[in-house]
């Protein structure tokens, strides 16, 4: 039987294992479907996290000392996918793909979220091809080309900027004519010469052939059709809650959520069930940052290690 079981090794779950292990919890595994380090190692930069501000690291470099440092303390790490969670009596059952089972006390779900597709014509037959949500992983592939990007929240005008240091030209199209990201991020990136924002129009369509992405067609909202020679497509659209493991077998949640399917948690991290907490992204009113996500780990470990000192 586990102390507890964290699902999800971004900061949120990494920082709950630091806690709940230096904190005297013996038997504390967490299970993450890949490496752990969570969507903020899709980054180009971080320059938000209190004393670190090194502009020539990326989100991989900055979450690699997480994982040393969470490891050093007796965290156990289990590459594997979680399906579902749930409760018997007092102890909870944490389904692993492929049918394995392990109980546990208690829970901390930290499954963050996922980008979301835009559903522009082409995009699912182009991802990977040309189409991308990651501009550290695929935006050297369009050294001096240029390229479109697709979106107006801080991640498509911080990516935007990663590419024009790369990229000839970037076109950052958006669907209205206010963005959702920060002033200062906005500043920047209309700043920067060689982003060119398109405001009011949107991507009717991703053009390519059998190598991958050609062009795309931008549509602006009075129905004028612009075709770009692109080589490359990064959208950034937002995120969907990965809370799937937060569902039964008739597919409802075992907790309460809010309409958006994000946790219903207190200042605790304590979600409606007991012994059951959420941390990071997923959560209700969460800030989506790495820093607040790391704060709702520790906040959720503490609150673990008095639970089971409650039930002692
Ligand atoms: P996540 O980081 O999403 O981690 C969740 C983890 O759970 C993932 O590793 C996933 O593989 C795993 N997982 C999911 N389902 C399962 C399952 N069923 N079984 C096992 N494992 C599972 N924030 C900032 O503060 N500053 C920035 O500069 C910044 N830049 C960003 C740039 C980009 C491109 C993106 C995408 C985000 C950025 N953010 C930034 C936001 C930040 O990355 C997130 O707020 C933070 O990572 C959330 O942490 P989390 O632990 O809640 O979830
Ligand atoms: P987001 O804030 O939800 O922004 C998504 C953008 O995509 C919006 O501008 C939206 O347009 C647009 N959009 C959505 N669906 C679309 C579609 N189908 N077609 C065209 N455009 C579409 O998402 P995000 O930028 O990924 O950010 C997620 C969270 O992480 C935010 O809370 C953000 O603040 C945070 N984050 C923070 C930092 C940082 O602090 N440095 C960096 C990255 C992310 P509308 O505006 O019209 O809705």
């Amino acid at each position: 039987m586990l102390d507890c079981a964290i699902i999800g090794g971004g900061p949120a779950g990494l920082t709950a294992g630091l806690y709940t292990t230096r904190g005297g919890l013996k038997n504390v595994t967490l299970f993450e479907t890949g490496m752990p380090g969570g969507q903020i190692t899709q980054s180009s930069e971080i320059e938000n996290y209190p004393g670190f501000f090194q502009h020539d690291k990326t989100g991989m470099d900055f979450m690699n000392t997480w994982q040393e440092q969470c490891f050093h303390f007796g965290l156990k790490h289990e590459m594997k996918k979680v399906e579902s969670v749930s409760k018997t009596g007092e102890h909870f059952t944490i389904s692993i793909e492929g049918g394995e089972k392990v109980e546990a006390l208690t829970v901390i779900v930290c499954t963050g979220s996922t980008p979301k597709r835009s559903g522009v014509k082409g995009e699912d037959e182009y991802y990977g091809r040309g189409v991308s949500t990651c501009a550290t992983c695929d935006g050297f592939f369009y050294k001096d080309k240029p390229v479109t990007v697709l979106g107006g929240g801080d991640t498509a005008l911080e990516e935007a900027f990663f590419l024009s240091n790369i990229c000839s030209d970037v076109y950052v199209v958006h669907r209205r004519d206010e963005f959702r990201a920060a002033p200062p991020t906005l500043d920047r990136a209309i700043r920067k010469e060689n982003i060119h924002l398109i405001t009011n129009s949107v991507i009717d369509e991703i053009v390519g052939d059998a190598m991958g992405v050609t062009g795309v067609n931008i549509k602006s909202n009075d129905g004028t059709i612009t075709h770009m020679d692109n080589t490359g497509l990064f959208i950034f659209v937002g995120h969907n809650v990965n809370n799937d493991v937060l569902k039964n077998d008739k597919g409802e949640f075992i907790c309460e959520m809010n309409d958006w399917g994000q946790v219903i948690v207190d200042l605790k991290m304590r979600t409606s069930v007991e012994g059951l907490f959420a941390a990071g992204d997923m959560r209700i009113e969460a800030p989506k940052q790495v820093v607040s996500a790391a704060g709702d780990g520790a906040v959720a470990a503490l609150q673990v290690i008095s639970y089971i000192q409650e039930q002692q």
